[in-house]
């Protein structure tokens, strides 16, 4: 694999960040991922917008402009022949060598940018989709600035952790006795023609995918409703999913062993999988 480190395109066993980083000693970075489909890059420009918030909320500074991503993005889906799969890109506030709470001076330390291909042949025609999750909740303990997405995954991968154990495929995290969101997804549930999602804030990250999936909702005549739900409310409706940029729309078919409907991926969830799919191939860049 060919990967990008700071300004060169090189093999991967090349590939060198100093133990000094932040991003390694301090999860001090953020990150996108990006899925491609067909050589082409999934709502490029609403990863590149939040990129860019993550990084103004931490007062870090960008690496570069958001037009030389694109292109870097675009290098390395062609130098790994990617035709299915994912770009995963992260920034962190790098190293002035050594190790200090204090942020190091923007001036001479540069952020720390690392971009790398993962291959995914069939990731839009997904076997997992036509299955369905199966969903265990576990309590949210994370920290309460989730709208930033920094590259402090440990609690997110211990959810996913427990969720296996369980003989579950994901784990939603619970606040307050409300449902924030899935361990790397935003969560869903259908009641009749009506999708309910939580509202934005810094309870949950802001989701590429939940914006362009909300918007195509509403003009398939779906209605929307952003406010909070329960375990319990999530169990008694009609259906359940979760959305992510390299998931798509992923129907949920039980929630702490209570079975959604019959048990197989709802009609609106596949249909908003579809919809979702072919607008985006065809906005692809
Ligand atoms: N919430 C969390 C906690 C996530 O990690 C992710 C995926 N990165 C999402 C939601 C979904 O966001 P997106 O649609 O931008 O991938």
């Amino acid at each position: 694999r060919i990967v990008y480190v700071n300004g060169e395109y090189i093999p991967e066993a090349e590939a060198k960040v100093s133990i000094f980083d932040r991003g390694f000693l301090m999860a001090d970075g953020v990150y996108e991922v990006t899925s491609v489909l067909g050589g082409k890059l999934i709502d490029f420009a609403g990863h590149a917008k939040r990129l860019e918030r993550s990084l103004n909320e931490l007062d870090m500074p960008a690496p570069c402009t958001m037009d030389e991503l694109l292109e870097i993005h675009r290098q390395l889906v062609e130098k790994n022949d990617i035709d299915e799969g994912l770009v995963y890109l992260q920034v962190t506030r790098g190293s002035d060598g050594d190790r200090d709470f204090v942020f190091p001076d923007p001036e001479t330390t540069k952020p720390t940018l690392v971009l790398f291909t993962q291959n995914k042949p069939g990731l839009a025609d997904s076997p997992a989709a036509k299955k369905g999750a199966k969903i265990l909740s576990v309590p949210d303990i994370r920290w309460h600035r989730r709208d930033i997405k920094t590259v402090q995954l440990l609690y997110p991968s211990m959810a996913k952790m427990m969720a296996k154990k369980a003989g579950c495929d994901d784990a939603w995290l619970v606040e307050d006795g409300f449902v924030t969101e899935g361990s790397s997804n935003n969560a869903y549930i259908v009641k009749g023609n009506k999708i309910i999602t939580r509202e934005l804030s810094t309870d949950i990250l802001h989701g590429i995918t939940r914006a362009a999936v909300l918007k195509l909702a509403a003009e398939a005549q779906m209605e929307v409703e952003e406010r909070n739900f329960t375990i319990e409310e999530a169990q008694q409706a009609d259906e359940a999913f979760t959305t992510s940029a390299s998931a798509f729309v992923m129907p949920v078919v039980e929630i702490d062993g209570t079975q959604l409907g019959d048990g197989t991926p709802g009609k609106t969830a596949l249909r908003l999988r579809e919809i979702y799919l072919d607008e985006m191939r065809k906005a692809a860049v």
